[in-house]
Formats: structure tokens, sequence, C-alpha cells
């Protein structure tokens, strides 16, 4: 077990015994638990974060991610203050993104199944958590490459309502909560498990451990922060609870996330909360390792730039409307379509026209699983799919294209393509050799079930009331989202409700 920071409690006794106690601890060492911890320090209270992962598997899935943030803003000149400067500044188009939209948004892509006390708490503080997280010290800018596309005249056209992302991504975004947890006097300690909640009347009053070491013990804490993430990493609740077929998913991020926490709150009293039977799930590359993440190539293992071109399964047909909205509001939900196919794999293709269009971070890194091919028969032997199946798929998908409107990336277009499940914008024949395909597999991301809980995280009890001493925020809180998900939205939970939890615990 590795400590940094300020060791001002004591050492921690064997089972059986509590002689170490802090003011709050959090569980989990995530942007969540991260953003929990510096909150109720900057407050002077004495805060313990323990984290499952030893130092060098650490940050959850917050490491692994991209570091996109979703907030509700004015436009550029209003993330002047939040982002850090970029020479492209001058000649980008940023649509302002109002409280509303991000409302709607959240309600469409749910199906309104989402809670509205949180979401008018990640709405309305989404912004003003960021702008914290700056002041803390962490640095954010513009993701000119994820989420811009430039126009015929050179300028920056963003699209889908996510442009703020943190610098470095997932691996600066943890290194930027480790730093400010150390200058906050936030105790770090890695290859810590939590493995259950200590209660006394009623009252959650610390964790059981156990260390990477086998050594184990106790901690009393006033307040309890779970951050400890979802069950996404557990095959087993995986089946239990998203049903057969996705113990076979590929674990996009930590492999650390099993549901530690979920089980010893449910175990506790807590009531669970949100659509356990959903999760976040994408098309990934089928290349990547399936028990967990890569720390190396971390999120560049995803395929999102499906919009531009088809995707087939392994018999050579469409399944889906590759175009029906923006990336950013249908990637999260296309991961179980992919679980569904034949073998629960797929495969984009594009053309040549459309490659250099492709996300360079994902597609042209090192590592990439990609078929190429001078003929569309010559690609369908490659990938191992029947030949007359895959082009006549291609050729009934050209020929309904409705070639009279532009091809037109950063707006719904609609230039579609009127076959068997349409395409409904975007559509480009697939034309120009060579031709690409890239196989992909199911990822999941996180697992959307959690905790009841207030918009200020208090976890609800069985009866409906706070239970004393016991908060939740990231992953572990239920009620966001179900069934789909708005690119961006875990970090700026994350955020939000950390923050909310350390505030009061
Ligand atoms: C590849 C990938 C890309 C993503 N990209 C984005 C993105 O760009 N934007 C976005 O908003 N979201 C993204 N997400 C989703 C995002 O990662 C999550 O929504 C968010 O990071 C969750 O934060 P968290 O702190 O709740 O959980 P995590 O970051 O997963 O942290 C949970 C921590 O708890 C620890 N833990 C688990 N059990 C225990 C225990 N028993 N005791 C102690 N510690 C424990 C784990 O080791 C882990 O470190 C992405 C996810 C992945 C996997």
């Amino acid at each position: 077990m590795v400590t940094h920071g300020d060791s001002r409690s004591g050492p921690a006794s064997a089972e059986g015994g509590v002689r170490e106690r802090v003011d709050v601890l959090v569980v989990g060492g995530g942007n969540a638990g991260f953003s929990a911890a510096h909150a109720a320090a900057r407050r002077g209270r004495r805060v313990l974060l323990i984290e499952k992962g030893r130092a060098e598997e650490s940050g959850g899935n917050s490491y692994y991610t991209a570091g996109a943030f979703r907030i509700a803003h004015g436009g550029p000149s209003d993330l002047d203050g939040l982002v850090e400067h970029d020479e492209r500044m001058a000649r980008t188009e940023l649509p302002a993104y109002s409280p509303a939209g991000f409302h709607a948004d959240m309600k469409r892509v749910t199906g309104g199944r989402n809670d509205p006390e949180l979401t008018a708490a990640l709405v309305d503080d989404g912004r003003a958590a960021l702008d914290w997280l700056r002041g803390l010290g962490l640095r954010f800018r513009l993701m000119y490459e994820r989420q811009s596309y430039t126009d015929a005249s050179g300028r920056h056209v963003f699209w889908g309502n996510l442009a703020v992302g943190s610098v470095g991504g997932g691996k600066g975004l943890i290194e930027q909560h480790e730093q400010a947890a150390r200058a906050g006097g936030v105790e770090v300690r890695y290859g810590c498990r939590a493995t259950g909640l200590m209660v006394d009347e009623g009252r959650v009053c610390g964790v059981r451990w156990v260390g990477a070491d086998g050594q184990a013990g106790r901690i009393g804490a006033e307040s309890v922060v779970l951050a400890a993430g979802g069950f996404e990493a557990d095959a087993d609740l995986r089946r239990e609870h998203l049903g057969p077929g996705w113990e076979r998913a590929y674990v996009r991020g930590t492999p650390l996330n099993t549901g530690d926490m979920l089980r010893a709150a449910l175990e506790a009293g807590a009531r669970p909360g949100g659509d356990w039977s959903t999760c976040h799930s994408v098309a990934w590359d089928t290349g990547a390792p399936p028990g967990g993440g890569d720390r190396e190539r971390t999120n560049t293992l995803t395929r999102q730039s499906y919009p531009l071109g088809i995707v087939v399964n392994t018999e050579g047909r469409r399944f889906l409307d590759e175009g029906a909205d923006f990336r950013n509001y249908t990637y999260a939900k296309y991961g179980a379509e992919i679980l569904r196919q034949p073998g629960g794999r797929a495969f984009q293709v594009f053309d040549a026209e459309l490659r250099p269009m492709l996300r360079t971070e994902e597609y042209d890194a090192p590592g990439t699983t990609e078929i190429t091919a001078p003929t569309l028969e010559e690609l369908a032997r490659r990938m191992g799919v029947p030949e007359d199946a895959f082009t006549a798929t291609v050729r009934a998908f050209n020929s309904a294209i409705d070639r009279t409107r532009p091809f037109e990336p950063a707006v719904k277009d609609g230039r579609a393509a009127r076959v068997d499940p349409p395409k409904s914008n975007w559509a480009h024949p697939l034309e120009t050799p060579p031709f690409y395909a890239y196989p992909v597999a199911c990822g999941i991301t996180f697992t959307f079930g959690g905790l009841a809980a207030d918009d200020r995280g208090r976890v609800l009890g069985a009866d409906g009331a706070p239970m004393p001493g016991l908060f939740v925020c990231g992953e572990m809180l239920g009620g966001l989202f179900s069934g789909n998900y708005p690119g961006g939205t875990g970090l700026t939970s994350g955020t939000v409700f950390g923050r909310r939890a350390g505030a009061i615990a």
C-alpha cells in the first residue's frame, strides 16, 4: 500500500479495532472522488481518499477518458476564462449551448427517464464546477481534433455541443487532480480496497478495507463519500443485470470497477437508483485487450467516426442508422447494437474520400486494426463476410443517397440514404478505392444503475430519507442516464456531485 500526502491520521490497526479516524473518507480515486476530496479539504476537513488500484493502476475510468466535459455555455467569448488560448480561436465557429439545450438533450437521449432534480444540478452547476476546478489548477482546452471539422474557408466548426476537454485528456486530468489534492492537504492512499461500510446506530461511520499486501483494517470517519465506480468490470454482474451476452463485452477502462461499494452500500440499507439494466457502451477495436483498458492507448481504441460511413455485421448487412444524430448522441447506445449482432462483431466501412476525415487519434493510432482493399469484393473477402451480401449492401446504399443535398459533416445535413435501415445524415457513396474496414466489438464504458441520492449527493435509504454519514458521486450515482447518454456528461456529473458531496460531508 502506498500513501501520498499528509498522514495526520494514525496507522491503521488490524481488522477488529479502529485506531484511525478522519473527518471525510472518500472511496475511489477517479474524477468524482478527487472532486469530493478537494471540496471537503478546502473547507478544512481532514480528508483521506482510499483507492483500490496501486499508484500505477490508479485514476479509475477517468484516467482512460478523452477528458471531454459537457457544459452549457454562451459560445467562445464565454469560454474565454476557462479554456487555454488557442491560435485557432479567431477562425472558430462554436455555437452556444444553452442550459435548456442540455436539459433537452438529457431528456431526449434517455427517453425521459433521467431524474429531473439530478439533471437540474448537473446542468445548472456544470460550468461553475469546471471554473472551480480551474481555480484549483486544473486546465481545460477546446477539443478541436475531436469535435470540429474544417470547412471550405478554413474555419473550424464545432458540432455536437461538446467543446471543452481537459489538457492532456484523462491522463492529464488525473495528474492535475493529484497535484491539486497534494496542494489541498488530501491524503491519498493507493492499493487500499474498501470492502464494507461500518454502521453504528443507523449512521455510516467508516469503512473496512484490505490492502494489496493483504493487510486489513477499519477507518472511522464522520462522513463517507462513495466514488468507487460502477460494476462494468465484473462479468457476472454484467450478465445478471444487463443480460446474457454482456459477459463478452470488452472493458474499456479500469478493470477495478467491480461494484464492490454498490454491494456494500445496498447491504447497509441504501436504495438502488437509476436504470440497472442498461449501460454506456461503444464501438471498440477488436484487437483491444478484453478484460480492461490499455493504459497507453486509453480512449484511442474507440472508433467514433462511423457517422461518416456505414456499419455492417458479419453477414454483410447494415443494422443501424449511422447518421441518426451527431456521434455524441448515438455512440453510447450503439455498443449494445453491435453486441446483439452475430458473434458480437461489426465493421465500420469507408472509402478513400472519407478516410482523411476520420478522427486521427483513433484511426491513425499505431496498432489500429484496419483492413484495406482496392475493391469492395476484395474487402469483403479480407473481412471474412459474404461477398455478395456485402457488395449488395453497399450498392443499395450508394444508389439510395439523395445527392442533391450537400455533404456537411458539422451540421445535420439531411443528406440521407433511404434504405432499410435508413441513414439519416451524412450519406456519402462508398465508390472511391481503396476501401477501408475497421472491425469493432462492444466496449462497455460504465453502468447506469447506482445508488439513489438527493441532489446534494446524500445517499437515500430504503425509507427514502438520507442515510446519515453517506454520500455518493460519479458512476455510483444512479438516476441520470438510461439506455443512452450525451457524450461528455460523466465527467461533468462526477465533478458536480463530487463537489456537492464534499461541500457538506
Ligand atoms: C475509454 C473511456 C473514455 C471515456 N471518455 C469520457 C469522456 O471523454 N468524457 C466523459 O464525461 N466521460 C468519459 N468516460 C466515462 C467516464 O470515465 C466516467 O463517467 C467517469 O470517469 C467516472 O468517474 P468516477 O470517478 O465515478 O469513476 P472512476 O474514474 O472509474 O473512479 C472510480 C475509482 O474507484 C476505485 N474503486 C473501485 N472499487 C473500489 C473499492 N472497493 N475501494 C477503493 N477504491 C475502489 C477504482 O479503482 C477507480 O479508481 C469514458 C470512459 C472510458 C472507459
